[in-house]
């Protein structure tokens, strides 16, 4: 069986005022205490299987994984190999915060192993980072490319948010310039979202947050869809470009509903065993993670099979996500069933109101659909 794995660290210096990712600030855990955790939940997990699997991706993510010291990150890469034979060409990411390395830790995690860091710059202008509750600012940013590239990492992503309180059609475009220009091989480009529990949230609630208005909001996407082609970064996903071969090889075993283990607080896993596949995940507090890992077992939580159909709605809306679409004929085999008698309704409705189109044997979305797609995405849950 081959895998994708996923480490979690839990950990930031503060939190972004944008942030319900599973992360806090300000932990007593030791760092070492929460790897040692880790690496017993890996042991723990390797059990599990009666071969060992082939793990083709790691990915180390957070929270912030660059605030853990490269020889922490070194000995979970280690024991990824020893427990799910990481295989010798495997893609090792990591994510760091600009605002947390220097070149002597950047240069730590490349011997370490890590093959791609991806950089959470977010934004390049001083003010929209302050107002994010960003640690850094946009020049901690640029240095963090450059020293990135003197440590050897010559695969190198950097993630933008925009739609952003108080940005313009024109800073964003500025933002995504200077994003090309310092020539990472991948970038994403989210549009923010106001999650509940967030500062953003409850400023928005008050009438304190003033966001673009929507067509704003879509024609920075349409424009990102535009500028990173024509810069050399195609499109593959909603919100994912890259350069030739750079595409984030892990966020696409997500995509195409592959098997994935997460170690660590809040991480999830997925395995497409049995039938349909079955997905869980670990205690979202830190501390309830450590507790069952100490008791010496697996701190599998929630752990559900999907049925038919639920595996049926995943495989199209994320298949829809990648700009190769979904192939029908894939889609019949593994659930006995076409797409068209699945979702008549639905795919009707989209091919009809330009949201889908069919293109060289695949389905996928349109330009506009890419603009409007999770009106597509509801249609199919
Ligand atoms: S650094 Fe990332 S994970 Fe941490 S608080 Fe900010 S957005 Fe959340």
């Amino acid at each position: 069986m081959q895998l994708a794995l996923y480490i979690h660290v839990p950990f930031c210096t503060r939190k972004c005022r944008y942030c319900d990712f599973a992360s806090q600030a300000g932990s007593s855990i030791p760092p070492e205490e929460y790897v040692a955790a880790m690496l017993r939940e890996m042991a723990l997990r390797r059990q599990s299987f009666p071969r060992q699997p082939e793990a083709v991706t790691l990915y180390i993510g957070g929270g912030t994984p660059s605030l853990l010291a490269p020889r922490l990150i070194g000995s979970l890469i280690d024991a990824t190999a020893e427990h799910f034979a990481l295989s010798a060409t495997a893609e090792i990411t990591l994510e760091a915060n600009p605002g947390t390395v220097t070149l002597e830790s950047l240069a730590g995690y490349r011997t370490a192993g890590v093959n791609r860091l991806s950089l959470g710059v977010q934004s390049l202008n001083d003010g929209l980072l302050e107002m994010l509750g960003r640690i850094h600012t946009a020049d901690e940013a640029r240095q963090a490319v450059v020293m990135a590239r003197a440590a050897g990492f010559d695969n190198l992503g950097i993630d933008l948010i925009h739609s952003l309180p108080g940005q313009s059609l024109t800073a964003w475009e500025q933002t995504l310039a200077e994003a090309v220009a310092l020539g990472p091989e991948h970038i994403s480009a989210y549009g923010l979202s106001i999650e509940e529990g967030t500062p953003f949230h409850a400023m928005m609630e008050q009438g304190e947050l003033e966001l673009p208005p929507e067509e704003t909001a879509a024609r920075m996407l349409e424009t990102t869809m535009e500028l990173l082609p024509a810069a050399g970064y195609a499109q593959y996903e909603i919100a994912n470009f890259s350069r030739p071969g750079r595409r984030s090889r892990h966020n696409q075993v997500y995509w195409q509903r592959g098997n994935y283990l997460g170690f660590g607080a809040a991480a999830h896993s997925f395995l497409r065993e049995p039938l349909f596949g079955r997905r869980w995940n670990n205690p979202t507090a830190p501390l309830d993670y450590l507790h069952v890992l100490a008791t010496g077992i697996l701190p599998d939580e929630q752990t559900m099979r999907l049925s038919r159909r639920d595996a049926m709605g995943e495989a199209v809306f994320l298949g829809l996500r990648l700009l190769e679409g979904i192939d029908p004929a894939a889609f019949a085999a593994e659930f006995g069933e076409s797409l068209e008698t699945a979702y008549p309704g639905a795919l009707k409705r989209h091919f009809t109101d330009g949201l889908l189109q069919e293109k060289g044997g695949r389905i996928n979305l349109t330009k506009r659909g890419l603009l409007l797609a999770n009106r597509v995405f509801a249609s199919f849950v």
